[in-house]
C-alpha cells in the first residue's frame, strides 16, 4: 500500500473549536465548507456535534450531505440560496440562510415555507463581493422583519483584510457595520478566523470560524509581527515514506527541469507524495519537511506522485523513513511561506491520499 496519508486529529479540532468559542465570547459556527477545508466535513461535523453551536457551509448541497449523515445541529448557508426553488428544501431541513442580494429578499417575499426561515442579512461593509449596500441595509432589514416567512434575523458582515495586522480597512469595515446597523435589534456575526485571532475589538454574538479550527494560523509573514494568540493545535498531519534513495556526486540535477543541482555529494530520498495529492507543485527547494522526526528540506521540483528530499544529513534514514510534509513537526504555515500559496488553498487542495482519523473520545 502506498504510504501517503493524512492523519486527522479530531481532539485537536475540538480544542481549536472551543478556543474559537472562547475568543469570540459568544457562540461559534464551525465552518466546514469545502469538505471541512480538506479534512472531511461529515467526520469533522460529527466530532464537533456535541460542542458546536452550529455549522456553516457554502451552499445547499454541502448542507444536505451533512443532514444525510445525521448532523442535526443548525447549518448556515454562507452563500445563501442560489435560486428560489431551493427554499422548500431549506425549510424542510431547517437550514439557516444568508441573504446578500435584493433578489433573495423578493424570493422570500413570494415564498410560502413550511416554517419561518432564519435569515442572516449580510451587509457589504467594504469587501465588495456580496452583501447589501449600506444605504439599503436598514430598509431591507425592516422589510424582512415584517415578513412572516422570516424567523430569526441576524446582522452579518465579512472582513476582507483581517489577516493583515494593523490594516486600517478592518477598522473601517467595523465602523461601516456599526453605522449601517445602528438601532436595529438582534444578534450580530462578524468574525472569521483572522478577526477572532487578531482583532479583539471586532466581536459579535456568532463567530464563524474556519481555518483556525484546523489549527493553521491565517497570518503570514514575519512571526514577530503576527498578532499574539493562544496556540492552535494542528489537525492534519500529511505524511508519507521514502520509497527510493540515490547518492549523487556534486553538480548533478535532480528531477524535472533540473532546477536543483547538488551543491555537494547528496543523498536524495524519493518520497511517495506529489502535487496530485495536494502538495504544492511550486514549493521551493528548502521547504521544510521532517524525516523520522528531524528537520529536513525539500529539494528539486515536486512531481505528480513523488517529491525529493535531502537525506545527506540524516544518518540512518533510508527507504521506509517517515516523512512529514506538514503537521505537528512542520507547521503548515512554513510550507505556505515557501510555496506561493495560502494556508486555505494548501488544506483545501489535499486529495487522493486516504484520510485517517484519530479521536480519543471514541475510545472506551
Ligand atoms: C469561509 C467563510 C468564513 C470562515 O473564514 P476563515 O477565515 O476560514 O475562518 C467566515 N465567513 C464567511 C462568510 C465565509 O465565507
Amino acid at each position: 500500500m502506498r504510504p501517503a496519508r493524512a492523519l486527522i486529529d479530531l481532539d485537536a479540532l475540538r480544542h481549536n473549536y472551543r478556543l474559537a468559542q472562547r475568543l469570540g465570547g459568544g457562540r461559534a459556527l464551525a465552518v466546514v465548507k469545502a469538505d471541512a477545508y480538506g479534512h472531511g466535513a461529515v467526520r469533522c461535523a460529527a466530532a464537533l456535534q456535541d460542542d458546536a453551536d452550529g455549522f456553516a457551509v457554502a451552499f445547499l448541497e454541502e448542507a444536505l450531505a451533512l443532514r444525510e449523515a445525521g448532523i442535526r445541529a443548525p447549518i448556515l448557508l454562507l452563500e445563501g440560496f442560489l435560486a428560489a426553488d431551493e427554499l422548500p428544501l431549506l425549510a424542510e431541513h431547517a437550514l439557516w440562510t444568508v441573504v446578500h442580494a435584493p433578489w433573495q429578499v423578493e424570493a422570500l417575499a413570494r415564498a410560502n415555507p413550511a416554517q419561518p426561515l432564519d435569515v442572516w442579512l449580510k451587509l457589504d461593509s467594504g469587501m465588495h463581493r456580496v452583501g447589501i449596500d449600506a444605504g439599503d441595509y436598514a430598509a431591507t432589514w425592516q422589510r424582512l422583519r415584517a415578513m412572516p416567512q422570516v424567523g430569526r434575523l441576524v446582522k452579518m458582515t465579512h472582513f476582507a483584510r483581517a489577516d493583515e495586522p494593523g490594516q486600517n480597512r478592518t477598522r473601517e469595515q467595523l465602523d461601516a457595520f456599526d453605522a449601517a446597523t445602528a438601532g436595529l435589534p438582534g444578534e450580530t456575526s462578524l468574525c472569521n478566523s483572522p478577526a477572532l485571532l487578531g482583532w479583539p475589538e471586532a466581536r459579535g454574538d456568532w463567530a464563524r470560524a474556519g481555518l483556525m479550527l484546523y489549527g493553521v494560523s491565517p497570518f503570514a509573514g514575519d512571526p514577530a509581527t503576527r498578532p499574539a494568540h493562544p496556540p492552535l493545535r494542528p489537525v492534519m498531519t500529511l505524511e508519507s515514506r521514502v520509497i527510493a534513495v540515490r547518492d549523487l556526486p556534486a553538480g548533478e540535477p535532480v528531477g524535472y527541469g533540473g532546477i536543483f543541482v547538488s551543491e555537494r555529494p547528496t543523498r536524495v530520498g524519493v518520497v511517495a507524495m506529489g502535487y496530485a495529492d495536494g502538495y504544492p507543485q511550486f514549493a521551493a527547494t528548502g521547504t521544510p519537511v521532517a524525516v523520522d522526526g528531524r528537520p529536513g528540506r525539500l529539494i528539486g521540483r515536486v512531481s505528480m506522485d513523488m517529491l525529493t528530499v535531502d537525506l545527506s544529513d540524516h544518518a540512518g534514514a533510508g527507504v521506509g523513513s517517515r516523512v512529514e510534509l506538514w503537521g505537528s513537526e512542520v507547521a503548515a504555515g512554513d510550507v505556505v511561506a515557501h510555496s506561493h500559496t495560502s494556508a486555505y488553498r494548501l488544506l483545501c487542495g489535499v486529495k487522493r491520499v486516504p484520510l485517517q482519523y484519530r479521536d480519543t473520545a471514541l475510545r472506551g
